[in-house]
Parts: structure tokens; sequence; C-alpha cells
């Protein structure tokens, strides 16, 4: 099992040093990207990993290139690692002619370039809450104990200018015992509701999900009446990213907090295969604030320890269209309407349907059978 530790860095000058050493990792991150344009340029080929990592090393001997020997060699060859990743991502996508097109990586603007990841070398924790990187000793908030085996740090800084450490340890498996409650459900996101869960069930967006978009449209509004290049608008535009942090640490306390509570209490969760880019097209770039994708991310990690499962309805599935009741598709249908009455004499809150036909279709393909049965009473009301 992998777990990741987060951790802030004290505020201190020296931060300087590690902010130089990502400013270094993304100049050699955009030299790389350049050597791979410019070979494919000239041969249609890509470099391969192998290839990429002699050729640094060789660079690293130049006396051209001396400054890079500033930055931990494991951080370079991660750097290409990470070029290597976003290629293969890249190449599978090509051939899979999916609808989403990925990018192969490109150039990034040093400000954008966000972190470096150590493995085993390059630093040491030392007592209390200090840790050595490189030849500097810095310290860190130390909110809990870090347990297991580490195999990754990677230092990262946000917008702020903060520096953020994140431990990825490795973690014996431990087995769940969970007390099985009986429940399954299918759950269907909404813009209104959070989510609907098909036993009728409703999370509701929180409160401070309103207030927060309403004070980042006014920090937004200050930077954008400043004037482009003043220090008035830079003071705003930090303003408006220490919005964006605050509102982002909440949303997740928030995710963290649901998704304990749907883990615990239902054995077998259901949820429609997210297709963010379908969901954007509908709803507006809203979509990207609610988090979905995250809450699912989170949501997997805390069933896995729960020792409930997750399972998903293919995005195809006509989930709101079909009657939950008789089955009958009702092609119809408009985005904006709330509530229908099926033929069959059944009517239907459009997202309890939905998460009930998630439940179905979700139950009968993952081998539970058909639960038709068990919501029988629940349906017909
Ligand atoms: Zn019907």
């Amino acid at each position: 099992m992998r777990r990741t530790y987060c951790f802030k860095l004290y505020k201190n000058k020296r931060n300087r040093h590690l902010h130089d050493q990502i400013d270094l990792a993304s100049q050699i991150y955009n030299h790389c990207i350049a050597l791979h344009k410019r070979y494919y340029r000239r041969s249609g080929k890509h470099i391969s990993l192998y290839t990429m990592q002699k050729h640094i090393a060789k660079l690293k001997k130049l006396q051209k290139y001396q400054s890079w020997r500033v930055l931990d060699a494991q951080a370079i060859q991660n750097i290409s690692e990470r070029i290597e990743h976003g290629y293969q991502l890249f190449f599978r996508n090509l051939k899979a002619e999916s609808r989403r097109r990925v990018a192969p990586p490109s150039f990034r603007k040093r400000i954008k370039y966000k972190s470096i990841t150590l493995k085993q070398t390059g630093y040491k924790l030392l007592y209390d809450n200090r840790i050595r990187i490189g030849k500097r000793t810095f310290r860190y908030f130390k909110s809990q104990e870090i347990e297991g085996r580490i195999k990754t740090l990677t230092i990262k800084r946000d917008a702020l200018g903060d520096i953020y450490l994140y431990f990825s340890c490795e973690l014996p498996d431990v087995q769940p015992t969970r007390i099985m409650t009986g429940k399954i459900a299918g759950f269907d996101f909404g813009l209104k509701t959070f989510l609907v869960a098909s036993d009728g069930k409703q999370i509701e967006m929180p409160l401070f999900y309103r207030q927060g978009q309403r004070k980042l449209a006014q920090a937004q509004r200050r930077v954008s009446s400043k004037k482009r290049g003043s220090n008035n608008r830079k003071k705003a535009v930090r303003q408006l990213a220490r919005v964006h942090k605050k509102i982002a640490n909440q949303r997740k306390d928030w995710h963290f907090k649901k998704a304990k509570e749907l883990s615990d209490e239902y054995d077998f969760l259901f949820f429609e295969d997210l297709n963010l880019v379908g969901m954007k097209a509908l709803w507006g770039r809203k979509v990207s604030d609610l988090g979905f994708w995250s809450f699912m991310q989170i949501l997997g990690h805390m069933t896995a320890k729960a020792g409930s499962r997750i399972g998903t309805v293919g995005r195809y599935f006509p989930s709101t269209k079909l009657c939950s009741s008789c089955g009958f598709l009702n092609d119809k249908l408009d985005l904006r309407v709330r509530s229908w009455a099926c033929d069959c004499g059944v009517s239907h809150d459009r997202d309890r349907n939905a998460a009930i036909n998630i439940l179905l279709e979700g139950a009968s393909s993952s081998g539970l059978g058909d639960v038709r049965r068990v919501l029988a009473p629940a349906v017909a009301v």
C-alpha cells in the first residue's frame, strides 16, 4: 500500500535554494523537450529513456552544463522519467484513437514548473522536524509521524511560493476488517446536489462552496482592474492565489469527510465512469470547480481502507433516460427536466432515477446478480 505524507516547510530565506533547484529542473526539462522535438523532426523517431539519460550524464560533464551538477542526480533522472511517462501516455492515446486527445509533453515556463523528486539520495531526515536537503537543513511542520519505507520525496512549490514536502511511502498491506452493512447503492453526480444515491440519500453541496465562488470572483475582478505589470496587480494575483488555496483545502477536507462516511456506510458503491469533457460541454466549466474527479480518487482510497468496493458503469450507459422501473428509454428527455413520468405509471426524480439505473447496471455487470427485486419497493414510490 502506498501512502503520501505532506508537510509544509517553514518560511525561510534558505528556501530560495529550493526554488533555484526547481528552476534549474525546469531548465533541464525544457532542454530535454527541445532534444526530443529536434530528434523527432530529423528522424521521425522517439528518444528512449535510456538514451536520454545517458546523454544527460554526458552533458553534465561538460563545462557548459556544470551548473546542472547542483541538482541531485536522481532528481535529474526523474525529469527524463516524467517526460518519458508523458510520451508513453501520448503514444498509448494515439493507438487507442480515444476521443480525448492527449498532447505530447511540451515546453513549460519556469513559474509553471512546480516540483522535483528525489529517491533515496539527496536528503536525510534528521531529529525532530529537521530535514537536510543537499547541504542545507530545513524545518517543516511535522503534523504526524511518517510510517513505512520512504520511496520518494517530492519537493513542491505552490503559487504563493510556499514549499511542501511529499513523502511517498510503502506500507505493508493490511486487509481491512469490515463488518458488512449489507447496503449497496448507485450514485449520480449533480450540479445542485453533489450526489444522489439510489436509496434516496442526498449529499448537498456545502455552503462554503458558494461563498468561496463569490470570493474567488471578487479576487479575480480585483486582478483584472489593476494595471498590467504593476505592483498592485502582483499583490492582487497573490491574493487570488490565496483564495484559491483556501477553497481547495476546504473542498479537500469536505471530500475526505464525505468519502469516509460513504465507504463506511455502503459495502458496494456504483458510479458512472466520469466523462469530464462531456460534463463540461453540458454544464460549463463549473464542473472542474466541484472536483468530481478528485473526489473519486479520495473515495478510492477510503473504500480500500474500509473494505468496501467501487464499481463503475460505462459512460455511454443512458442512466438518466432509462425508466428504472420498466426499462423504457425516454429519448426525448431534456436536460432541464428535473422529474418525469413514464408511461408505465411511475414518476421519476431525474437524479434518483439515474442513480437507481447506475446501481442496476453496475450490480448486474459486477456479478452481484439482478438487484431489481431488492429495490422494487423503493422504485415503485
Ligand atoms: Zn417505466
